[in-house]
């Protein structure tokens, strides 16, 4: 039960064969969308491989000493290479130093294994450093590597990897599994998976945290009422938001990422009654925005902010990028 990965059983199914076979590969890329569960595969494929009461049909207990530790990240044979805090990209410094760890001979079990996680992150240099590993692998070590695409990446690094493409799963399936599996009570489930779209990580981030749920709710409460306001009130928000040391980057962002969620929204209505929304609690005013606004509004909307968060990434003043939004919102009456 325990391999449980909701909606990607071809590579839950593929992995297990390999581990059932020992026929591992020396590196595996699985891509798909933030949250929807890349890691927990990485980390399953790994339990698979080293749980010490393994189960039929490949399956881990989940319980065991290394079933806890790979859980935790502790176990000694595999290690996680991410990106280091306060910077944006994987560094070929970091690349180097995991290539002398995966060089080592397995302490405790068959493999030594390396998790790195969103590879997309990295710079050409450490793209470069890793090829190497790539070309040549040391014979007990496994890379699995993650990336939001394998278009992201280098040809010559995608090729030389097992890809496993994950793509999200429906709104719901992720609503039942979080009902049935995680016992969340069925309108809180319904809520969560609309906001997750469709991803299982996000949605299970969403049910852990109710401070970000309610920033979330707090985010689209203000862009309608943004909407209704004169370009003094909207200046004035973002004052406010500056007051409130509200204004950190990371925050912008988390504001705009939510309002484009919004936009999709009204994006989905103009065109079809039939796809659910992600924020179906403001179903009447997207439903209302989508008769008002035309949708060459709503595309240009929809540019400038995924523009907003293009140069919230590229370090350009958060304040800047946030009132020039703004002022091209356009006026609403709801
Ligand atoms: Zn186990």
């Amino acid at each position: 039960m325990h391999w449980n990965i909701l909606g990607h059983e071809p590579a839950v199914n593929y992995l297990k064969n390999h581990a059932n076979l020992g026929k591992t590969r020396h590196a595996y890329l699985i891509t798909g969308p933030d949250g929807v569960g890349r890691e927990s595969l990485a980390k399953a494929f790994v339990k698979t491989l080293n749980c010490t009461n393994l189960q039929a049909n490949q399956e881990f207990c989940g319980e065991c000493l290394t079933c806890r530790q790979i859980e935790e990240e502790r176990f000694p044979d595999l290690s996680f290479l991410r990106v280091a805090e306060g910077s944006k990209d994987l560094k070929i410094d970091q690349i180097r130093e995991m290539q002398q760890t995966l060089a080592l001979a397995p302490y405790q079990s068959n493999y030594r294994i390396v998790i790195i996680p969103d590879f997309q992150k990295a710079t050409m240099g450490a793209s470069n450093a890793l090829l190497k590993s790539l070309e040549e692998p040391p014979s007990k070590a496994i890379l699995i590597l993650t990336a939001d695409a394998k278009e992201s990446l280098l040809e010559t690094i995608s090729s030389r990897c097992e890809v496993l493409r994950l793509r999200p799963s429906t709104v719901e399936e992720v609503k039942e599994y979080l009902i049935e599996e995680k016992g969340i009570a069925l309108l809180r489930a319904a809520r969560i998976a609309h906001l997750s779209g469709g991803r299982v990580g996000t949605a299970l981030g969403f049910d852990q945290n109710q401070e970000l749920l309610d920033a979330y709710d707090q985010a689209l409460t203000d862009l309608e009422y943004l909407m209704t306001s004169r370009l003094r009130e909207r200046l004035q928000y973002v004052e406010k938001l500056q007051q409130r040391k509200a204004a950190s980057r990371e925050h912008f962002v988390f504001l705009i990422s939510t309002w484009l969620t919004y936009w999709r929204d009204a994006m989905i209505r103009r065109e079809s009654t039939q796809i659910p929304l992600v924020n179906i609690e403001h179903e009447d005013q997207i439903l209302e925005i989508a008769k008002l606004i035309r949708p060459q509004i709503i595309e240009r909307i929809l540019k400038e902010h995924e523009k907003a968060l293009g140069q919230l990434d590229a370090n350009v003043n958060p304040r800047l990028v946030i009132e020039n939004l703004l002022l091209h919102l356009p006026l609403v009456k709801f």
